[in-house]
């Protein structure tokens, strides 16, 4: 963010790969792709493909980590040495533990985990392949895992970044827009409630420019909501038939 270049992010109105500043990149999600996970979704969102599995709740070890009043929400997102240009060192990193700090805090608000007291439930995201805006859709896709696990929740955490290239505020940056734009603003929604679970900002933004792209992130969550349930159904239908 914020790499000084003279790369023109946009031309003629649209960006490189040519959407509009507020077009999503390209999303699919399916739900319940592991068969040793309790809860499991893949999901591809642009360049980046993320597979996320749920285990729990289950007894919480080490037991004096165990909370007697509701479960432990472990998060774990990895991104595997494969998943970026130049091989990725493998194991945690500053940016894999905040990243997987903040995910457990959204995620810690929709999850009824006062109904499942002293376990816990451990979900882990991996980055398959990576190209800007992983946190974002490690976030929806475990989101989409823990629903697919049957687990309680009071509603559904739906992540999606806006930012800022070439002065022009726009929505679900790609790598060269994170590489070359001035900011990117990575948050999550509560579709039901309309609480904001996570907000982060890298770069600068004015006032404006900052509720211009809240407003663009809140409004294409909606889509990202809807291909959330469409997935879940579709794992139920598919089930019916078997
Ligand atoms: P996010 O993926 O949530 O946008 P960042 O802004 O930190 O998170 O990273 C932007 C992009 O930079 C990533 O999606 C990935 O494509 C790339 N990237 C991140 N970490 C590394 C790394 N260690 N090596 C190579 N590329 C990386």
């Amino acid at each position: 963010m914020g790499m000084k270049s003279d790369i023109q992010l946009i031309k003629d109105g649209k960006r490189l790969d040519g959407r509009k500043p507020n077009e999503l990149r390209d999303i699919t999600i399916k739900a319940g792709v592991l068969d040793n996970a309790d809860g499991s979704c893949y999901l591809e969102w642009g360049g980046n493909k993320v597979l996320a599995g749920v285990y729990g709740p289950k007894q919480c070890l080490p037991r004096h980590l165990s909370n007697p009043y509701k479960a432990v929400l472990n998060y774990r997102y990895n991104m595997a040495p494969f998943s970026v240009d130049d091989r990725k060192r493998p194991g945690p990193d500053r940016r894999s533990v905040e990243i997987s700090k903040i995910s457990a805090e959204a995620l810690e608000r929709v999850v009824l985990l006062e109904k499942f007291p002293e376990t816990m439930v451990d979900v882990y995201v991996e980055i398959l392949q990576a190209e800007a805006g992983t946190r974002c859709a490690a976030l929806t896709a475990a989101s989409v895992a823990l629903a697919d696990a049957g687990l309680p929740m009071k509603d559904m955490v739906t992540a999606v970044a806006a930012g800022k290239i070439d002065g022009t505020v726009v929505l679900d940056l790609n790598k060269a827009e994170d590489n070359f734009g001035q900011a990117d603003v990575p948050m999550a929604v509560l579709q039901h409630s309309g609480e904001i679970v996570l907000l982060q900002m890298d770069g600068d933004l004015t006032q404006k420019e900052f509720h211009q792209a809240a407003t663009m992130a809140i409004e294409a969550s909606k889509k990202v909501y809807e291909l959330q349930k469409a997935a879940l159904k579709d794992k139920y239908k598919e089930r019916g038939s078997k």
